[in-house]
């Protein structure tokens, strides 16, 4: 799960992380009542979306009067934000953060998350702070610093020694960025979160260490044991067919490709991903429809797959155990009916009930491509989608 900026700057306030003075906003007047009780002399107004790159594309302004706080408030409220993060469309805002300047002499990058590759929390920082990390990481991977940490004796001094040295820093904010370092760990590991980056991390003309900007993403699996932070969910921000997925308990997950996948078990499902990579094709998402789906659950997800534009061609891939086949494809057709299937549609069924499913599949009048393995299937899929694009 992600957060806005203004929350994860008030979860992590509260581990003594610093960070500048605000005031969230949800119209131009609170805009404004929130610029006086600031106080300036410098504003900075922040349009609050999930996602990076605002600056650029219009969504952070500084401002040295209240007219101006209000001025940018209004232009702010309600315009569609492109970022490089938001894709062409945008992402409405909706809410505001008022913030107090800072007096910048440096700009650099600080992140923690769990690094799958050592298993362990590692921190990442760069002297190359305010730009897109991705792109540092990718030209100039040398300029990142990695300093992982041993889950037995957790966050040490020389850790974050290691880490200030690296970033360049000397005498007073060297102290404060070992401070900074060791509550943004304990915020990481006490919140549960998989992702904490500060982007920029400033230096200040007072020789400070301080966020400017921040960015939590949370690992939803422990979610339970934080209410407070699953109360600061805002689905207005959430990707719509992975809202609907979760209201009918599919563990579903948007990607780029064109290729809709539907499958049957976590592990398949990435089995099938890979599959149809190797292939040639890209899956157009992660579909999981459980173990134990009915015909509702199976037309829903039909209908989740076949919503996504870039989706050319279907692959159904299930292997029937608890569900059984023949439920499945009883689904399939009644979801393909309701949603008029204009995109080729490669079904492989194994499993319980697998001769029967098979029968009402092609006795049903619909063009489905019958596939008898994972491999047949796979190829079939992306020959059939390349052939629709090409079409
Ligand atoms: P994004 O990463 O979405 O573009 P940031 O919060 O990183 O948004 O802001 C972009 C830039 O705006 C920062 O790199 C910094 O230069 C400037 N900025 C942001 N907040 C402040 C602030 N409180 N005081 C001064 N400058 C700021
Ligand atoms: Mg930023």
């Amino acid at each position: 799960m992600n957060i806005h900026e203004y929350q994860a700057k008030e979860l992590l306030k509260k581990y003594n992380v610093a960070v500048p003075q605000g005031i969230p906003a949800l119209s131009v007047e609170e805009a404004g009542k929130a610029a006086e009780r600031l106080g300036g002399p410098v504003w900075v107004v922040k349009a609050q979306i999930h996602a990076g790159g605002r600056g650029k594309g219009g969504g952070v302004k500084v401002v040295k009067l209240v007219a101006d706080v209000k001025k940018e408030a209004q232009r702010m409220i309600g315009m569609r934000l492109v970022t490089h993060q938001t894709g062409p469309e945008g992402q409405k805002v909706r809410r505001l953060y008022i913030e107090q300047g800072v007096d910048i002499a440096k700009e650099l990058y600080l992140s923690v998350l769990l690094d799958r590759a050592t298993g362990r929390v590692t921190f990442m920082a760069s002297t190359e702070g305010g730009m897109d990390i991705e792109e540092v990481a990718h030209k100039t991977p040398e300029k990142i610093i990695r300093v992982s940490v041993d889950p037995a004796t957790g966050m040490q001094p020389f850790h974050a020694r290691k880490l200030a040295f690296g970033l360049g820093l000397t005498g007073e904010a060297i102290k404060s960025a070992a401070k900074f370092m060791t509550s943004m760990y304990k915020a990481f590991t006490d919140l549960d979160a998989s992702l904490v980056e500060i982007n920029p991390l400033v230096l200040t003309k007072g020789n400070e260490i301080i966020a400017l900007d921040a960015k939590m993403n949370f690992d939803d699996n422990a979610l339970f044991r934080h209410p407070d932070v699953a109360a600061l969910r805002d689905e207005d921000e959430e990707d719509e067919k992975e809202r609907i997925a979760k209201d009918h308990e599919l563990s579903y997950v948007a990607l780029d490709g064109d290729i809709g996948c539907m499958v049957n078990g976590a592990g398949l499902a990435m089995a099938t991903m890979d599959i149809i990579k190797l292939y040639g094709g890209r899956p157009a998402n992660f579909l999981d429809v459980g173990g134990g789906a009915t015909t509702e659950r199976v037309m829903a997800a039909f209908k989740i797959i076949l919503s996504d534009k870039n989706v050319k061609g279907v692959l159904v891939n299930i292997f029937g155990g608890i569900m059984k086949c023949d439920i499945i494809a009883e689904g399939i057709i009644a979801a393909a009916k309701e949603v008029k299937l204009s995109v080729p549609l490669v079904v492989r069924l194994e499993g319980t009930n697998v001769d029967k499913g098979k029968r009402i599949l092609a006795g049903s009048g619909l063009p489905i491509i019958a596939a008898d393995n994972l491999g047949d299937a796979a190829q079939k899929v992306v020959n059939a989608t390349k052939k629709a694009q090409a079409a």
